[in-house]
């Protein structure tokens, strides 16, 4: 099984993950770099990896910087399915058009050339296929999902994904526990690889971990501390270290993105965590 992060690392946007397991390619969520221009250049780039090669997208919810890049996917060879909650696909429907006509009346270079056309995104929309919370569902063979109530947006999912005996699970945006109109994110039970990037503070409790798995956090949230003195305050994660520390054989913390030590740090951890799990003891490094 191989995970790649082709979005959302050293920023919130632009939303992407390649999940490729036996013959089977995956995206989870296909989204837009928003923000500075900088960060929106990186749209223009050629994808790292082969659209065409990819069996279907999962989406976690309809905002643009989750779903923003699927008109550029299909332009450049994606021919695979989209699938989403109704909702997701009734937001879509709105969004994907609208973001094309902006892009068409934004376009800077000369001559005028869009990132991408409407045309584009009604493309993309005839790959789209809907499932319902809690329907499981095969995107591509080997590969088992089910989309989980994420609160958030309308529509909006947890994805799920179960391949042999590994669970992943992708949390996409959290909403609120008690939002006046959207429900509060579900449960969504133990999982052996958790994406989880919510900037919530300690949302993350120890009964989302398996006993033994290895925690990447790479959340990094201001809260008070009146612990410290008036007015002061400190960084914590997403994970809640008081729940998850029991559980988890390593908690790696990625707060400002990652670079060479951290690298260090999550190959130590796995292997930690890989020899707790078998009952081996802990080599040192
Ligand atoms: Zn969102």
């Amino acid at each position: 099984m191989d995970l790649r992060f082709l979005g959302a690392t050293g920023t919130v946007t632009g939303s992407k993950y390649l999940l490729t397991a036996g013959g089977s390619r995956v995206m989870v969520d296909c989204g837009l770099f928003q923000g500075y221009k900088q960060l929106r250049l990186r749209n223009w780039d050629a994808p790292v990896f082969d659209p065409a090669s990819i069996d279907a997208v999962v989406l976690t919810h309809a905002h643009l910087d989750h779903s923003g890049y699927l008109p550029l996917l299909v332009r450049h060879g994606f021919r695979g399915r989209i699938i989403c909650t109704p909702p997701t696909y009734d937001l879509c429907r709105v969004m994907l058009p609208d973001s094309g006509r902006i892009q068409e009346e934004d376009a800077e270079h000369s001559p005028a050339l869009p990132l991408y056309t409407e045309a584009d995104a009604f493309r993309a929309l005839d790959c789209f296929e809907t499932r319902a919370f809690h329907q499981t569902f095969e995107p591509a063979p080997g590969l088992s999902v089910e989309l989980l109530r994420a609160g958030h947006l309308l529509g909006a999912a947890m994805v799920a994904v179960r391949c042999g005996d590994t669970r992943l699970l992708f949390s996409g945006d959290l909403g609120r526990p008690n939002d006046p109109l959207l429900p509060p994110p579900e449960q969504p039970g133990a999982a052996d690889i958790l994406v989880v990037a919510i900037g919530k503070p300690e949302f993350v409790k120890g009964d989302w971990i398996k006993p033994g798995a290895a925690a990447i956090d790479v959340g990094i949230n201001r809260v008070a501390a009146p612990e410290k003195g008036e007015g002061k305050s400190k960084l914590v994660g997403d994970c809640d270290f008081a729940s998850c520390e029991p559980v988890a054989a390593a908690i790696t913390p990625v707060p400002r993105g990652v670079g060479p030590m951290t690298i260090a740090m999550l190959m130590a951890n796995t292997v930690i965590a890989a020899h707790r799990a078998a009952g081996k003891a802990v080599p040192k490094f």
